[in-house]
């Protein structure tokens, strides 16, 4: 394993980073309709189908991955769900006056990273045309620019922020259908986008986190899988740019940043390799079908069976590059596959991979040598199925090998595995050509009071971390706090009465994970039942062991009243004059003569009446019980 490399690596080799990152916002009201947003408790009604065509836009040309994912050819289906999608979802009605405070949350946001925020605001038309949208189009308007963070004591620039509407979650997808989710759509979305001059891949973790941290400490956003999502882009000298989509896990980023990096510098030198070769491809497909017409392979017999075909061209002196690794665990042969699959094929066969592997015999091989006319620094790829699903993956692995020669194509790539930290094709990368005008709604004026409002509100995340080190007189506790998705929960429990602040950040940091491991979900706990537990707490209700009990019982029992579970399960305090009579009753008559059998009465008490007595006291009302015994 190479040195994790440092800033003056990344110049060197001209590492230009920049990231998206989006998060949904918890609003009561979707972005440009009444619609509730909030995602839970919802049922499902009617469906609507439809399919979706790339348009131009505003320059004139149709955007290469909208066009893209038109050649698939797909069909859409959308889930409608009542009160969380009406007609303004799907494009049948025109958008309502947008969200007020989805609106303030933006301008708070734009103040804290010292934004400039247009006098007026234009919302704008995103085409999305993955069906992710049935309108084929999401609403974004840019809310701030020329803004800035420190993070690390480095000034960090944040160029531009929107304010966007969700697009559908995905339910369920396939070659040529996908199934969309219509309650996430026109959920209120913030985008933050920093320029690419993040210098290491570390830095690209801190920044994501800075930012996060930021869109937390607003109060007002959706917690749980996909409602922060941070989009990575990344590039070197004489490579492309590339976006990794839906890094959810921010602990792992720089990891991704790396081998992305990693996969560039292969990629290259297999350019260069392939150059002074003289490598090219042969843009003939030839149908291979008959060379297996008595084939051992079961995988190719199974596929000629069902009518398919096996399809193959020929890739001239590219032998032994097809198999170079480009990232742990991937080929050059796996980018290549990864556009083939896009026709509806599992994979290729590539002549660097092992035939045995598919039990393709040597007679086999050289008919399919023959066929394509190969010598013996060429290299092929076959692909089977139906012929003509299989000889549009023939084309898509034509174009993505050529490319191999002379460039790094610019791509959408998405999480392939998470262990090893690396990413598949998933698309062409975008275009800028994707944006045109929302004339369907009025600009909205921003006045100097609604600034002024925003102004006041601004968050600085520093000041805020070092209001937590002193609550907590812990760094490390402050740190995680600032990170944790529970950290507006421990703000308002932090600002009650007789709050210990400590015990707080130690119960939702520290037990909810303990909980959660011994397989309770402790996300089905309400933050109300939460803040009334600690209330019962902070009140002397309740004893400091009784909390995690009732958080465990709590998640179990959701729903339930906080005040039924103490009293059905006994947790309720025990204190003052019933917990001394308590005592006299445990006491039987006996004395506590001596220290020995003080503690040992005080052990064996607690082990019982763990949960309802808090232990100082007891020692207290004892020692005091014991002077009363010893005088008599
Ligand atoms: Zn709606």
């Amino acid at each position: 394993m190479e040195n994790r490399r440092d800033e003056k690596y990344y110049k060197q080799i001209g590492f230009m980073c920049g990231l998206e990152i989006h998060q949904r916002l918890a609003t009561d009201r979707k972005l440009f309709c009444g619609c509730n947003a909030n995602l839970e408790e919802q049922q499902h009604g009617p469906t609507i189908t439809r399919r979706l065509r790339a348009v131009a836009g505003e320059l004139g040309e149709i955007d290469r991955s909208a066009k893209f994912e038109e050649l698939k050819e797909r069909n859409f289906k959308y889930l409608i769900s009542d009160g969380h999608a009406c007609l303004v979802d799907i494009d049948e009605e025109p958008p309502h006056l947008m969200n007020r405070d989805a609106l303030e949350i933006a301008l708070k946001l734009a103040a804290s990273m010292s934004m400039k925020v247009p006098a007026e605001l234009e919302p704008m038309r995103k085409e999305v045309v993955d069906g992710s949208n049935p309108s084929a189009f999401q609403r974004s308007t840019l809310t701030g620019f020329n803004g800035r963070i420190t993070v690390n004591g480095n000034k960090i620039e944040i160029p531009s922020m929107f304010l966007e509407e969700e697009s559908a979650g995905i339910i369920s997808n396939s070659e040529s259908y996908a199934e969309y989710d219509t309650s996430r759509i026109g959920i209120p979305l913030i985008e933050i986008d920093t320029f690419p001059y993040i210098k290491t891949p570390e830095e690209a973790k801190d920044v994501a986190l800075h930012i996060g941290t930021l869109l937390r400490l607003t109060g007002f956003v959706q917690r749980g899988i996909g409602s922060i999502r941070q989009d990575v882009n990344v590039s070197i000298s004489g490579g492309s740019r590339i976006e990794i989509k839906g890094l959810q896990e921010l602990s792992d980023m720089d990891k991704f940043i790396e081998n992305e990096v990693v996969r560039q510098q292969k990629l290259l030198e297999i350019s260069k390799l392939l150059n002074s070769r003289n490598a090219g491809v042969d843009f003939e497909k030839t149908d291979l079908t008959d060379v297996f017409s008595s084939t051992e392979s079961k995988m190719i017999s199974a596929s000629i069976t069902a009518s398919g075909s096996v399809i193959g061209f020929k890739l001239k002196h590219f032998k032994g590059v097809i198999g170079m690794e480009v990232n742990p665990g991937r080929r050059l042969g796996t980018e290549i596959s990864d556009y083939a699959k896009m026709a509806g094929v599992k994979g290729i066969i590539h002549s660097d991979e092992d035939m045995s592997k598919y039990k393709i015999s040597a007679s086999e091989l050289d008919a399919i040598r023959d066929k394509l006319g190969m010598d013996g620094e060429d290299a092929f790829i076959i692909v089977t199925g139906k012929k003509e699903i299989a000889s549009k993956a023939i084309g898509l692995a034509m174009e993505r090998a050529k490319l191999a020669i002379s460039t790094i194509p610019p791509e959408t790539r998405a999480v392939d595995n998470r262990e090893l930290f690396t990413t598949r094709f998933m698309r062409p990368l975008p275009g800028g050509s994707r944006m045109y005008p929302e004339t369907d709604t009025r600009p909205i004026l921003i006045t100097s009071s609604m600034l002024k409002n925003a102004e006041s509100g601004a968050i600085s995340v520093s000041k805020e971390r070092a209001k937590l080190v002193e609550e907590l007189s812990s760094e490390d506790l402050a740190d995680r706090m600032m990170l944790s998705p529970k950290l507006q929960l421990y703000r308002e429990l932090a600002a009650s009465k007789n709050a210990d602040r400590q015990f707080i950040a130690n119960v939702i940091l520290q037990k909810f994970r303990e909980i959660q491991r011994d397989g309770i979900n402790t996300d089905a706990i309400p933050n109300a039942a939460v803040k009334e537990i600690f209330a019962l707490f902070f009140d002397g209700k309740i004893t400091k062991q009784a909390v995690e009990q009732l958080i465990r019982l709590a998640a179990k029992k959701a729903g339930k009243p906080i005040s039924e579970i103490v009293e059905s399960n006994g947790l309720s305090r025990k204190t003052g004059k019933a917990l001394e009579s308590l005592i006299e009753s445990e006491l039987k008559g006996h004395s506590l003569e001596d220290k020995e059998h003080t503690s040992m009465f005080i052990k064996s008490f607690m082990s019982k009446y763990r949960l309802n007595v808090d232990g100082a006291e007891l020692n207290d009302l004892v020692s005091k019980l014991s002077a009363k015994h010893s005088k008599k």
